[in-house]
C-alpha cells in the first residue's frame, strides 16, 4: 500500500467521528501524491504525513458564563495548535453552534498550508466554541468572551499563538477578548488580530479576505486572456468575506447578483447594492429580508432543502463565501450547465470534493479557499508586523501589499501545478506549494 493510503487509512480509523477533518486530509494528501511518490522512502522514514496530520496539541475547555436572566450557561471552548514549523500558530476563532473538535481540526489543518502560501512566517491553528452569538445581548457576548479568554489566555501569546476572527467572531468579540487578555496578563501585545483601529488593528484587515479573493480571481481571469469588467458573479454568504468580495468585484466592474445567509438568499439582477448590504448586515445586524424590502430589484427566497439557492443563476464567476460544504455536486452541475467560467472559494472548504472534481473535469478554473481566501490571514500577519514595530501603515500600503501577496499566490500555485504535470489544477498546486515549505522547515528542525 502506498504511504499516502496507509496514513489515510489510519486517520479514517482513528478519527472516524470527524468527517470534516477526514475530508480535508483526504483532499490534501490525494493531491500530494506526486510529491510524496517522488521521495516516498524519505517521507516514510521521517513520518512526515503522520506528524503533519496530528496537531501539536488540542485544548478543550469549559466556558461558563451568566446570561441576562442570571442563569449559568456552559459552552465548550477549543484551540487546536496544529503546526508551528514556520511561525507562531495563527488562525481564527469560530463561534457557531455547529463547532466541534473535528471542525476545528479541519480548519487548523487547512490553515497550515494557507499560512505557508502567504509567504509570511505563520504556523497553523484554529479555535472557537459551540456558543451561538445570534440573539445574544452585548452584555452576554462580553460575558462569554471574557470567560472564553480567561482560559484561552494560558495558551496564547504574541510569539506563541495569535488567534483572529472567523464566523461569529468580529471586531466586537475580538475587542472583548483583547480587553480580558490584557487584564489577566498585564501585557499590551499583539496577541489577537482583527483588533479595532484605535488599539493596534490594521487598516484593510476588515476588507482583506474579500478583497484578496478578488485580487486573486482578477489575476486568474487575466491569465486566461479575459477581464473582470462586465462579468456576472454569484456570491454566497453575507458576512465579512461576502460583503467585501461584493464590494471589490463591483469596483472591478463586475456585477454581483446574489448574496445569502443561513435562512435564505437574495437575487438582485441589477447588482447588489453594497452600501445597503453593509447597512443591513454590519450596522443593523438584520436578516436579508430587510435588504430585499429596501430594494425594488431584489427578490428574497427562503432557503429550502434540495434547492440550488444562489447557484441556480446564469453567472460567469461563482464565489462561495459562507461556510463549509455549501456547494455540492448538484449545484456544480447547475453552474456548469449555465456556463460558469471561474470558481474561487472565499469560505473554507465550501465546495464538496465531488463538486470540485466536477468543475475540474469540465475545465472550469477552480481555486480552493486555502489560496483564494488567504488574504485575511496574510493581512493578519501584516497586523502582527505593525504591532511588533509599534507602527501603523496606511490603508494604501496594506492594500497594495495584500494585492502583491494574492497575485504572488496565484502564480505560486500555478507554477507548482505545472511543475508536477498538473497544469490548471490549482487545488493541487496550492497543497503542493504550501506543503513543500512547511516540510522543509520540519525536516530542518529534526524530529519534534
Ligand atoms: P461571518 O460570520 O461574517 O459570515 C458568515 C456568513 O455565512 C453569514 O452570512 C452566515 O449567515 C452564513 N452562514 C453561516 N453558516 C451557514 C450555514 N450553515 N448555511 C448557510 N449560510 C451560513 O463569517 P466570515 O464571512 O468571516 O466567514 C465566512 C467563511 O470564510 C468561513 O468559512 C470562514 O472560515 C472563511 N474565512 C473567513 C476569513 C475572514 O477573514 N473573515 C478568512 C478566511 C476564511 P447567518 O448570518 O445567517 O449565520
Amino acid at each position: 500500500m502506498s504511504y499516502v493510503d496507509e496514513v489515510l487509512e489510519k486517520i479514517k480509523k482513528r478519527d472516524a467521528d470527524q468527517p470534516e477533518f477526514i475530508q480535508a486530509v483526504t483532499e490534501v494528501l490525494d493531491s500530494l501524491r506526486p510529491v510524496i511518490e517522488k521521495d516516498e522512502q524519505k517521507y516514510r522514514d521521517l513520518a512526515i504525513l503522520e506528524r503533519i496530520t496530528e496537531p501539536d496539541r488540542q485544548i478543550m475547555f469549559r466556558v461558563p458564563w451568566v446570561d441576562d436572566n442570571g442563569k449559568v450557561q456552559v459552552n465548550r471552548g477549543f484551540r487546536v495548535q496544529f503546526n508551528n514549523a514556520i511561525g507562531p500558530y495563527k488562525g481564527g476563532l469560530r463561534l457557531h453552534p455547529s463547532v466541534n473538535l473535528g471542525i476545528i481540526k479541519f480548519l487548523g489543518f487547512e490553515q497550515i498550508f494557507k499560512n505557508s502560501l502567504t509567504t509570511l512566517p505563520i504556523g497553523g491553528g484554529k479555535g472557537g466554541s459551540d456558543f451561538d452569538p445570534k440573539g445574544k445581548s452585548d452584555n452576554e457576548i462580553m460575558k462569554f468572551c471574557q470567560s472564553f479568554m480567561t482560559e484561552l489566555s494560558k495558551y496564547i501569546g504574541a510569539d506563541e499563538d495569535v488567534p483572529a476572527g472567523d464566523i461569529g467572531t468580529g471586531a466586537r468579540e475580538i475587542g472583548f477578548m483583547f480587553g480580558q487578555y490584557k487584564r489577566i496578563k498585564g501585557l499590551y501585545e499583539g496577541v489577537l488580530t482583527g483588533k479595532g483601529l484605535t488599539y493596534g488593528g490594521s487598516l484593510a484587515r476588515t476588507e482583506a479576505t474579500g478583497y484578496g479573493l478578488l485580487y486573486l480571481t482578477e489575476e486568474m481571469v487575466k491569465c486566461h486572456g479575459d477581464k473582470m469588467e462586465g462579468k456576472v458573479v454569484a456570491v454566497s454568504g453575507s458576512g465579512n468575506v461576502a460583503i467585501y468580495a461584493c464590494q471589490k468585484a463591483t469596483q472591478l466592474g463586475a456585477k454581483v447578483v446574489t448574496v445569502s445567509d443561513s435562512t435564505g438568499w437574495v437575487y438582485d439582477p441589477e447588482g447588489i447594492d453594497v452600501a445597503l448590504l453593509k447597512e443591513v448586515k454590519e450596522v443593523k445586524r438584520a436578516r436579508l429580508t430587510e435588504y430585499a424590502a429596501a430594494r425594488k430589484s431584489a427578490e428574497y427566497h427562503e432557503k429550502k432543502n434540495g434547492e440550488h439557492g444562489v447557484w441556480q443563476y446564469k453567472v460567469d464567476i461563482a464565489l462561495p463565501c459562507a461556510t463549509q460544504n455549501e456547494l455540492d455536486i448538484e449545484d456544480a452541475k447547475m453552474l456548469v450547465a449555465n456556463g460558469v467560467k471561474y470558481v474561487a472559494e472565499g469560505a473554507n472548504m465550501p465546495t464538496t470534493i465531488e463538486a470540485t472534481q466536477y468543475f475540474q473535469k469540465n475545465n472550469v478554473p477552480f481555486v480552493g479557499g486555502k489560496a483564494a481566501n488567504a488574504g485575511g490571514v496574510a493581512t493578519s500577519a501584516l497586523e502582527m508586523s505593525q504591532n511588533s514595530e509599534r507602527l501603523s501603515w496606511s490603508f494604501e500600503e496594506v492594500d497594495s501589499k495584500l494585492k502583491g501577496i494574492m497575485v504572488g499566490i496565484y502564480h505560486n500555485i500555478d507554477d507548482a501545478a505545472k511543475e508536477y504535470g498538473m497544469e490548471g489544477n490549482y487545488v493541487a498546486g496550492a497543497n503542493i506549494a504550501g506543503f513543500k515549505k512547511v516540510v522543509e522547515a520540519m525536516i530542518a528542525q529534526g524530529v519534534c
